[in-house]
């Protein structure tokens, strides 16, 4: 059964074609600058790279030309589009009401819609992937997966925030939790690892990318994860700074004169990495301007993985007790130094990592880090949030019988 995995941002698409009886993934590609007059479409099929040139005004256009691509006579991987079966389409916040990928139908679409208000740069996006796969594709079955969904089984205790409690119930202000979907394949992946079941396992899970969040699973379910409301919150992240004293907002708007969109906009754009360091957002720049005598790149290291390590400190507290940890994420899965600093001074809780293994664990693969003698299993495992999508996309098709 061929799975198209859709991810849309406000000007790009990122796709996966996948073949889900042996999971093999038949094309894959990411369109960008959508709007803009010239768009920049990086396909790879079977022939290897292509970049096609094009222009989409939006996200409708830009499904045409992904389309074409992959029934392309030359670098093409399928002979019609009616091949598709299936579009998974990765939706980023779900509110309270799904805790599961659902088939996508006109109140599915109500739901997606009311819950922009919560995220309102990615939910508009993601519907508008949806109207053009649905009006391209109209045979194939629509799945949304949500990156809320995952944390759906937080206890009351772990999202309400200790705020007037009628906001919660007004304007919906809890904690949901984001990178759902990388959280729980990641989870998977350790247990088969492990060779224990997922329900016998105590984990915490960092996914460490640009957005960075740190999830406490207990038999397989999410129980405590560091985004909240937003994905403002929690770890330090390449330009958002997580967690901070929320007077500084007024403190700042009184002394600087700074409009709250002014200030909004410097805590998600101009703050983390970026803001400690001065100089990227990039975790590849702010190591290698430390080890050149960067003194703020250095800072910013430090209280990246300063928060991390609190981070791990407190889910072990909410576990009681932690069967493995799982690094994942562009830097959780290449950065030596993060996961070094990181799990430092860590044997008190039983973490304790092998030197050598984490030294060489880059490059994509998934790999074992911790030492001998340590009580908590340190994992390297990369995350493919796509192939979660299609696999739970199959999953309701296979429920509805469609498949
Ligand atoms: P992601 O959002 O998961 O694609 O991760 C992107 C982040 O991964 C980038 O901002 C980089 O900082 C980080 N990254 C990628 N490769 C490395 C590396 N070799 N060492 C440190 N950080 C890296």
């Amino acid at each position: 059964m061929k799975v198209f995995v859709i991810n849309c941002g406000s000007s790009s698409i990122k796709y996966q074609l996948f073949d889900m009886t042996d999971e093999s993934v038949l094309a894959k590609g990411l369109l960008e600058r959508l709007g803009n007059s010239g768009a920049n479409l990086q396909h790879q099929g079977k022939t290897g790279k292509v970049e096609p040139e094009c222009s989409a005004k939006n996200h409708r256009d830009g499904l045409a030309l992904i389309l074409e691509s992959l029934v392309h006579p030359q670098y093409g991987v399928i002979e019609n589009i009616e091949q598709i079966e299936v579009v998974g389409h990765r939706v980023v916040h779900g509110g309270e009401q799904f805790n599961q990928a659902v088939r996508i139908d006109n109140k599915v679409i109500k739901a997606i819609e009311d819950c922009a208000k919560l995220a309102p740069l990615h939910n508009p996006p993601n519907l508008a992937g949806i109207a053009a796969a649905k009006e391209a594709l109209p045979k194939a079955v629509q799945v949304a997966i949500f990156d809320t969904a995952f944390h759906n089984t937080l206890a009351k205790r772990a999202f309400v925030y200790a705020l007037p409690y009628e906001w919660y119930k007004k304007y919906g202000i809890r904690r949901y939790g984001f990178h759902g979907t990388s959280h729980q394949y990641v989870a998977q992946r350790a247990a088969e690892m492990l060779g224990r079941p997922l329900s016998k396992l105590n984990l915490i899970t960092a996914h460490l990318g640009n957005g960075c969040s740190i999830t406490a699973i207990r038999a397989g379910q999410s129980v405590e994860t560091s985004m909240g409301l937003t994905p403002a919150e929690g770890l330090v992240m390449g330009t958002r700074g997580g967690d901070m004293d929320p007077a500084i907002i007024f403190h700042l708007a009184g002394k600087s004169g700074m409009s709250l969109e002014e200030i909004n906009k410097a805590l998600q754009k101009q703050s983390g990495l970026l803001g400690i360091s001065g100089l990227s957002n990039d975790m590849r720049d702010i190591i290698q301007a430390g080890k050149e005598g960067n003194e703020r790149a250095r800072l910013a290291l430090e209280i990246f993985t300063y928060r991390l390590k609190k981070y791990i400190g407190a889910y072990t507290a909410v576990l009681g007790k932690v069967d493995g940890l799982v690094f994942t994420g562009g830097i959780g899965e290449n950065s030596v130094a993060v996961r070094q600093r990181a799990v430092e001074g860590l044997s008190g809780l039983g973490m304790l990592l092998d030197q050598k293994a984490n030294e060489t664990a880059t490059g994509g693969q998934a790999c074992e880090i911790s030492a001998a003698n340590s009580g908590v299993k340190i994992l390297v495992i990369p995350t493919n949030e796509e192939l979660l999508i299609g696999r739970q996309s199959v999953e309701v098709a296979k429920e509805l019988g469609e498949a």
